[in-house]
């Protein structure tokens, strides 16, 4: 055999395909407690909601159930009027997706070729790189704030703009954005939206918007009459709980809508996953209550922090804070692993020196607050 036969297929793999480094999720609590024989471990790496699931949720779930012998309604009827309604806009303007993942990644499908570029923020949401270079377009990653600036780490709405030219077809844009919970302000959001090219979509990604407020909800949505070429992102996994169904939307003009409605898989949802957001969008006291909690959790979480000498955390609008430790973060990963707690490297944002924890329920956060405090003073 040669060695050019040797790795066949991989050889004949899309060379992009080739090139890519498949995502790191958060560790799991069960690989945790299994690989180090701990118990009650807390997971604080995934910006999961740790109130669970709303009980009116759970009641959606039992009831679905019995009829999954049967294909789900690929249309996602109720789902959309429900939500439509919630949000003020049209079923047709609608696309759900397999988590808001999915969706990121239709629009890469739809709207990238080799002949394209898409272009998106340094520490910007890593699905975007991923998604776009399965297309084999060009990644165009636009240099973040500096550390000095108000948002540092955040989008410079500018020197996007300056980014694209006639061949970028999608422009990113994370609001609040994760890992680094900075967020953009309507009014420069809504003047870079006045500057892009009608060729390139801006696919506007709000999975913690709900965390800002009910206001937050609209406000985007408001523009989508005025730019044809704005694709709003919104998800089920954060603030309503639903992560392990894997269930997200996009709000667009009709016609990306069913654009998207050619490339996605007929099944893309399953029916469990329509019952239990139908539910979830009815239960909006769980909501309340939970940006309420995390509110009180990112306080809690920055004050601990900010209280310990060489560490700085990064003002977030989402339900997880950045730190910066200034030094080399994998240590004190290490170290709080150990301690029973998750907390999420970032080192593949080329961010070594950061972590980034979720706001978890208070009896959590406590127990990552003292853990991170004792692994700090056992590292020195
Ligand atoms: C979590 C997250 C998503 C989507 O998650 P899904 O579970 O796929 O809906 C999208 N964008 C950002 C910025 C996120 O943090």
């Amino acid at each position: 055999m040669s060695d050019a036969n040797k790795n066949f297929p991989l050889n004949y793999a899309a060379s992009a395909v080739r090139a890519l480094q498949p995502y790191v999720p958060g560790k799991p609590l069960d690989e945790l407690e299994r690989e180090y024989g701990i118990r009650n471990a807390v997971k604080l790496a995934s910006n999961e909601n740790p109130a669970g699931p709303s009980p009116m949720v759970l009641q959606a779930v039992e009831a679905a159930a019995k009829t999954i012998n049967r294909y789900p309604d690929g249309a996602g009827f109720q789902l959309k009027k429900s939500l439509a309604e919630h949000l003020g806009v049209e079923p047709r303007q609608l696309t759900l997706g397999n988590g808001s993942n999915d969706i990121l990644v239709l629009l890469a499908e739809a709207f990238l070729t080799a002949a394209t570029n898409a272009v998106f923020s340094e520490y910007a949401f890593v699905v975007y790189p991923l998604a776009v270079q399965a297309t084999s377009a060009e990644s165009r990653v636009v240099a973040a704030n500096g550390v000095e600036h108000r948002q540092a780490l955040g989008h410079d709405l500018n020197a996007m703009l300056t980014a694209i030219d006639e061949s970028t077809r999608l422009v990113f844009i994370a609001n609040p954005n994760n890992p680094t919970g900075t967020w953009l302000e309507p009014d420069a959001l809504y003047a870079f939206l006045k500057k892009v090219p009608s060729t390139t979509v801006v696919v506007l990604d709000e999975a913690y918007c709900e965390y800002i407020g009910a206001q937050a909800v609209r406000m985007s949505l408001a523009w989508l009459s005025e730019f044809p070429n704005l694709v709003v992102t919104r998800t089920f996994s954060k603030i309503y709980g639903l992560a392990g169904l894997r269930i997200g939307y996009s709000v667009s003009s009709p016609e990306v809508a069913e654009l998207l409605n050619r490339i996605r898989q007929p099944f893309n949802i399953n029916s469990i996953a329509l019952a239990a957001a139908e539910a979830a969008l009815l239960d909006q006291s769980y909501i309340e209550a939970s940006r309420k909690a995390n509110s009180e959790g990112l306080a809690f979480l920055t004050e601990g922090v900010a209280s310990i000498a060489g560490v700085r955390v990064i003002p977030s609008q989402g339900n997880f804070v950045l730190i910066d430790l200034g030094r080399p973060a994998l240590p004190v990963y290490d170290a709080l692993l150990h301690a029973g707690v998750i907390v999420r490297p970032v080192g593949n944002y080329g961010l070594p020196n950061h972590l980034r924890v979720t706001a978890g329920s208070a009896v959590e956060n406590t127990t990552f607050l003292t853990a991170f405090s004792t692994a700090l003073d056992n590292l020195v």
